[in-house]
């Protein structure tokens, strides 16, 4: 390993952490102990309308309680607009992100005059309306009209040519692009692969309303705060074929990642904020943490233990390399 071990939780303010929560955060904090790295935490709030006042803070003392302490100050990714728009202009400037007007709508008539019925979760691949538009000489990306509209990353342009990749050789060994497909390793699930152009296609990287996506900024954050590890749930694992796109679009570096086990609720559905799952008993942190520990395979603390030699135990216990 070159640069020392930097882990993170990320989580969004949009509910109180619950157990499936709780797994991640727990699982990362672990991963960067027994690396004897950093473990930080970072608030994704880029998407303020769906984030509750207060939550934040909420989730902080419940990481608290359960003795999961950031090694550095927390960051808010409301605060770090400047970063994410420095990235989308470099992206901008090298001929990767281009202006989009589309509605829903509009990707729905061209898609269906196209003849796609392809759906992904239910959401369609952009059929590229405006990045075609975008090579008639009228149309200058620079100009100040394009404020109020979206932007999209170029998918077609970085899958013949890497403009902005210069891939270290580390970097190389983890991830590739072979085929246009974006090759990558998981630690608990092993190999993975997606083609982003035609499974995603151009997507949006800065929405009509202003707000930076989830993809940006999650990607430049990574790299911003020397992130060497990603631990997180097993939902997010579809979105990494699209982050390492971007990190390679930036010509930045890709950390190793783990995805970790969902916890289901009763209904077999991943427990989640949208599906009501309770908030995290705090009163009883030891008890919460063994539930987690259980999800992620680690023998069970001895119930007089203190949360701090639980967590003792559990980070020699930790068996994912
Ligand atoms: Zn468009």
């Amino acid at each position: 390993m070159g640069a020392r071990y930097t882990g993170r939780f990320a989580p969004s303010p949009t509910g109180p952490l619950h157990a499936g929560s709780l797994v991640a955060a727990l699982a990362s904090w672990l991963d960067a102990k027994s690396h004897d790295g950093e473990w930080l935490v970072r608030i994704e709030d880029v998407d303020s309308a769906r984030c509750l006042a207060g939550l934040d803070r909420i989730i902080l003392q419940q990481l608290a309680d359960c003795g999961l302490h950031p090694d550095a100050p927390p960051v808010w990714q409301s605060q770090r607009s400047s970063l994410y728009q420095q990235a989308l202009d470099a992206l901008v400037a090298n001929g990767l992100a281009y202006p989009c007007r589309c509605s829903r709508k509009d990707i729905q008539t061209a898609l269906d005059r196209l003849g796609h019925g392809h759906t992904r979760h239910g959401e369609r691949v952009y059929p590229g309306t405006c990045r075609t538009a975008l090579s008639s000489p009228a149309s200058d990306v620079s100009a100040a009209h394009w404020s109020a509209c979206a932007w999209r990353l170029r998918t077609d342009v970085y899958a013949s040519n890497r403009p902005l990749a210069p891939v270290s050789p580390a970097q190389a060994a983890t991830d590739s692009v072979a085929n246009h497909r974006i090759h990558w390793h998981d630690r608990r699930l092993g190999q993975q692969q997606q083609d982003v152009q035609q499974e995603v296609g151009d997507f949006v990287l800065k929405r009509a309303d202003g707000c930076f996506a989830y993809q940006l900024a999650v990607v430049v954050d990574d790299a911003a705060q020397g992130v060497t590890d990603v631990v997180r749930g097993e939902d997010l694992t579809d979105n990494t074929a699209r982050q390492i796109f971007l990190q390679h679009c930036l010509g930045l570096p890709t950390p190793r990642y783990l995805h970790t086990p969902l916890v289901l609720g009763a209904d077999g559905q991943k427990l989640s904020k949208q599906n009501g799952a309770l908030a995290l008993d705090t009163s009883a942190p030891l008890l919460m943490l063994q539930r987690a520990a259980a999800c992620l395979g680690l023998p069970e603390a001895d119930d007089s233990a203190s949360v701090g030699e639980a967590l003792a135990g559990w980070v020699r216990g930790w068996r994912i390399t």
